[in-house]
């Protein structure tokens, strides 16, 4: 229960206009946006995040699925799947992990460290290519990445009664679950993110040279010659 001088300063910001530009609501709480905004921040990492559907990245989830299927091997992915799988075995166990409830329900729905390592280098790729669709502001990014892989498995359910009829109701996923999942998965494998995107930029050079090459003209660039006169010379 807020103290009084604290009721105070939540009824003098409620009266105040959320601070996203264009909106003409008023904040909710202590906060500076509105409850609409607010929700928004709290899933998708800024009040101005919105949801990104697989449909979106799913060129360059299908480039890093290729591309870790051709390097099985690379020490970087070998590492990164021997990391995650220890974290969903940690939050299976019922450790203290990052994001231990939804890791564990990862874990019983038996999705691969493969799989989400592949989700989160495809979030990544895609930030990359598509900066101002999906930019690195606030958490929106590390929001982003956590929520593709925590969607891998279905969200639990919980039975909650309405007028003593039971009725199912989702648990939505949590911001500091978000937030820390996110982090945690950006600080260690950050760097192979990066590597990852600069291999697929070569292939993309790479395919773009190749295209270029096929349309190389078959005269070189020089003074076009001249046409022999023919009539001189009869
Ligand atoms: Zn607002």
């Amino acid at each position: 229960m807020p103290s009084t001088s604290a009721r105070h300063i939540i009824s003098i910001n409620r009266k105040l206009l959320c601070k996203v530009s264009g909106c003409s609501r008023h904040r909710r709480g202590l906060g500076h946006w509105c409850n609409f905004h607010t929700g928004r921040s709290q899933r998708y990492g800024s009040p101005l995040g919105s949801v990104l559907r697989k449909k979106a990245y799913e060129v360059e989830y299908e480039q890093v699925r290729g591309l870790i299927a051709k390097h099985p091997t690379h020490a970087g992915v070998q590492s990164a799947v021997a990391w995650i799988g220890e974290w969903l075995s940690d939050a299976a166990l019922g450790n203290v992990v990052p994001g231990q409830a939804d890791m564990r329900r990862l874990s019983h729905h038996n999705v691969s460290p493969l799989q989400i390592l592949t989700t989160a280098s495809a979030i990544f790729a895609y930030h990359c290519r598509e900066p101002r669709r999906l930019p690195d502001d606030a958490d929106r990014l590390t929001f982003a990445i956590a929520r593709a892989v925590l969607l891998l498995a279905p969200l639990d359910y919980r039975t909650s009664y309405l007028s003593g009829k039971p009725k199912s109701i989702c648990r939505p996923l949590k911001a500091t679950t978000l937030r820390n999942v996110g982090k945690h998965l950006r600080s260690v494998l950050g760097v192979l993110f990066i590597g990852i995107v600069d291999e697929l930029n070569r292939q993309w050079q790479q395919h773009k040279d190749f295209r270029m090459s096929l349309g190389t003209s078959f005269t070189p660039h020089q003074s076009p010659a001249v046409p022999f006169n023919t009539k001189e010379k009869a």
